[in-house]
């Protein structure tokens, strides 16, 4: 369910079916021109779509023209509490402005803000946030927070199209994941204006990724949400990017570069996935296309669930085998392997995107994967599909469970307790 208006931050169509814009944050004082554009070059190349900016001062609001004439997206002016400021913007040039009416000074001031909206075409961001609710709501708040901000956000709503403006995109920012999720679910189904979606204050890399995927990822899952932003406490904006794109292309909403694809690893593993995984990642970063890379911790499960893997690599103790689409192109060893994959992968784009196969090389890779694959063995790939499968059918799922079990004449591991500390490595 996209928004049903649609708007332009500068050429960019925000809402109305296109696709899930990301947007970051300059982490930089903004009238520090060097460093300003520097990182808004750094995002720009990390995926963003639209820059922020704030715009506390006035020599942030004068730095804006020349960070809109330079800068290789569009460009949003954050203003908090001042209407001089945000009408600044307009005049430098801003994209888009964002404000939040209930904090810019009255009335008077937001229908000023407006006006110089509508003369230079600007659309602005309008939003409400936990922290900040208009008095008349505070109660409600206390009762019904999910409610007060939906009430604070629709009226917002209703003062822009009562000042005849609807050129804008809504946010309403909460630091609670729940509330987050409930307030755009009951929001979206009330007004027809792009939503940006944030959780506020997020938190770190690692909490803070986390909390964005699950309520930015729950929403977008339901098709809300026109625009995204991750808010971590980095000064790496670039990182806020590369997590929004890992949300996205989780979601199968756009497409950014390769996918990796890495087993979780359990006590089968007999090489240094770590590192392996690591390093494909890191080369994996200078390809453009969405080609999909896969990394088997070990040969047991054969290919499995890599099957569709554009390349992938799979080891052992001392050889390796490199393969594609299901089919085993070489095998190599173990401390080669992730050259080799890549010398496959450059093979395969200097040929048009067609997998170059050796015959040779190929059926020795074949042998190698049936003398390592165990058809038998209770790994958490085929635990985990006899657990769909359950889902699906508990009586068929028990019948291949006990034929298998007979098979193996052990008990089943349980990935989740499977020791850590006994994973063994090789370390070249
Ligand atoms: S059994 Fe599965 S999880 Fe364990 S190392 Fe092999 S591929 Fe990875």
């Amino acid at each position: 369910m996209a928004s049903e208006r649609q708007i332009h931050v500068g050429d960019l169509p925000i809402g109305g079916g296109a696709p899930v814009a990301v947007q970051t944050m300059t982490k930089t004082e903004t009238a520090n021109l060097p460093a300003t554009m520097a990182q808004i070059c750094d995002v720009a190349e990390a995926g963003a779509d639209i820059v922020r900016v704030a715009v506390p001062r006035e020599q942030d609001a004068e730095a804006l023209k020349t960070i809109v004439a330079e800068s290789p997206i569009p460009v949003i002016a954050d203003i908090h509490f001042n209407h001089t400021l945000a009408l600044k913007a307009i005049e430098a040039g801003a994209h888009c402005v964002r404000l939040n009416p209930g904090n810019i000074g009255g009335p008077e001031k937001v229908a000023e803000v407006i006006e110089a909206a509508r003369r230079a075409a600007t659309p602005l961001r309008v939003g409400v946030n936990s922290g900040s609710l208009p008095k008349h709501l505070r109660d409600l708040e206390f009762d019904d927070p999910v409610e007060a901000l939906v009430t604070a956000a629709v009226e917002t709503v209703e003062l822009m199209e009562r000042l005849d403006f609807t050129n804008f995109k809504v946010s309403m920012k909460s630091t609670s994941v729940p509330n987050t999720i409930a307030s755009n679910r009951m929001l979206a189904q009330r007004i027809p204006y792009p939503l940006h979606l944030g959780i506020t204050e997020a938190g770190t890399k690692w909490s803070g990724s986390l909390k964005s995927a699950v309520g930015l990822g729950t929403l977008l899952a339901d098709g809300i949400g026109d625009t995204i932003r991750i808010s971590l406490s980095t000064f790496h904006a670039e990182e806020e990017v590369k997590v929004a794109w890992e949300i996205l292309k989780a979601l199968k909403l756009r497409e950014r570069g390769p996918v990796l694809i890495a087993c979780p690893t359990c006590g089968r593993l007999q090489f240094d996935m770590d590192s392996v995984v690591a390093e494909v990642e890191r080369r994996l970063e200078a390809y453009d296309d969405p080609i999909e890379v896969s990394v088997l911790g070990c040969a047991v499960n054969g290919i499995g669930e890599a099957r569709h893997a554009d390349f992938g690599i799979t080891g052992a103790k001392d050889m390796g085998m490199i393969y594609s689409k299901g089919e085993p192109l070489k095998k190599v060893p173990t401390e080669q392997l992730v050259d080799e994959l890549f010398k496959e992968i450059d093979r395969y784009y200097a040929a048009g995107r067609r997998v170059q196969r050796d015959e040779h090389q190929a059926a020795q890779a074949r042998q190698w994967l049936a003398e390592n694959e165990d058809a038998t063995a209770m790994t958490p790939e085929r635990i985990a599909a006899l657990e769909a499968a359950a889902a699906s059918d508990d009586a068929a799922a028990e019948a291949v469970l006990g034929g298998m079990l007979q098979t193996v004449g052990a008990e089943a591991p349980d990935e989740d307790s499977s020791p850590v500390a006994g994973r063994r490595f090789t370390r070249r």
